[in-house]
């Protein structure tokens, strides 16, 4: 008897039609409240040995439809191994092809990351001595929202903040952070060292621990997009940017990053806030040498793909990176990476990928580090 489940902490599919293997038909459920889909994440069981032909029947009317091309899924038997797997799109339904080995498989977007390993991420970083740990208040669902202090707060210590995972199906941006916290915790690590001494690194390991667990892509369990509620925030309907965002009115921010993925383009890269309205020449030296750094730093880096630039005054004030560098006249950044493969350094077997995520969390921090002298 073969299963198709996704009713488990961030799962999400819909079976529409089982009876033929070569011919699942299988649906994404949109965010709850809010219209946008794409995230899956669901497990097989008693198929070990049988072609299995997947079809999401919706894959059209995805948030990033774009995302489809050249893309292929992820599958793992047990949550730590995620390998590529036959993926094509014929611009309606987004075909899974696959002969599991096990009896039980799953199958997802990118590597997942449930709110359950953000919490185990969590218990386990809290752990060491060389980092502090406070909830900053709860989320609509009532999970509570880490917060993680590493150096301590003194005279003339730039603030750092480094936030991850405002959108749930971006799982690489956990990974990261699996790398970055590893790392800011490393008692003999010379750049972890310069940045404990020199600054206050201020972290949220997971924004949005709602719409992780309840297998969205984009939006919290009121169907707020966090990354569009930073300019008119409220508990009501994103307390995770409300609560985040006060504490940063405490203890003020020197330099920001704001770690995600994105669907369509094909390799890392760094959006900056040019187009706020206080932008400025220095904005734009800080953001240039942040990102000459991280090439030197990591063979995964590029500049050549990303976003256009906004024109000036045309920045949304509404996304994290612009609101942040606006408010705080400081160099603020979006970190994105691919859901596809990172095209400069292709990977035929895991493509972009957890390990591949980890170090380059591990990368930033060296930049970060470099940039101490500079950021104010
Ligand atoms: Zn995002």
């Amino acid at each position: 008897m073969i299963k198709i489940s996704s009713d488990f902490d961030h799962g999400n599919i819909n079976c529409l039609d089982l009876s033929n293997l070569s011919d699942i038909r299988l649906e994404i459920e949109q965010d709850g409240k809010a219209k946008f889909y794409q995230w899956f994440f669901y497990c097989v069981e008693g198929a070990m040995t049988r072609p299995l032909v997947m079809n999401i029947v919706n894959a059209n009317g995805a948030s990033y439809p774009g995302g489809w091309n050249d893309y292929r899924a992820v599958a793992s038997y047990d949550h730590e191994r995620w390998f590529r797997v036959e993926t094509g799109y014929d611009g309606r339904s987004l075909t899974i092809k696959h002969t599991p080995d096990h009896d039980r498989v799953y199958y997802a977007y990118f590597a997942a990351y449930p709110a359950a390993r953000c919490k185990a991420l969590v218990e386990k970083t809290r752990r060491s001595s060389l980092i502090a740990h406070e909830y900053l208040g709860q989320t609509l669902d009532g999970q509570d929202i880490d917060y993680f202090r590493a150096g301590e707060p003194g005279e003339n210590k730039r603030h750092y903040w480094v936030n991850a995972r405002q959108h749930p199906g971006e799982t690489m941006a956990s990974w990261w952070m699996e790398g970055f916290l590893a790392r800011i915790t490393d008692e003999d690590d010379p750049a972890a060292q310069i940045l404990r001494e020199k600054a206050v690194v201020h972290i949220i390991p997971c924004m949005n621990l709602d719409g992780v667990k309840r297998g969205h892509l984009r939006t919290n369990a009121a169907g707020t997009d966090l990354n569009r509620a930073w300019r008119n925030t409220s508990m009501e309907l994103s307390p995770e940017v409300f609560l985040v965002r006060r504490k940063m009115q405490e203890t003020g921010v020197d330099f920001f990053l704001d770690v995600h993925g994105d669907e369509a383009i094909p390799n890392n890269f760094l959006d900056s806030a040019k187009g706020i309205p206080s932008w400025n020449d220095r904005h734009e030296m800080l953001c240039d040498r942040y990102a000459a750094l991280l090439l030197e730093a990591s063979k995964d880096f590029q500049t050549k793909d990303g976003y256009p630039a906004a024109a000036p005054g045309a920045a949304n004030l509404d996304i994290a990176n612009s609101y942040v560098a606006e408010t705080w006249n400081c160099l603020s950044m979006t970190l994105e990476m691919p859901f596809k493969d990172a095209n400069i350094n292709p990977d035929p077997v895991y493509g972009w990928s957890p390990e591949r995520c980890r170090k380059f969390g591990r990368d930033n921090l060296a930049v970060m580090a470099q940039m101490i002298d500079v950021v104010r």
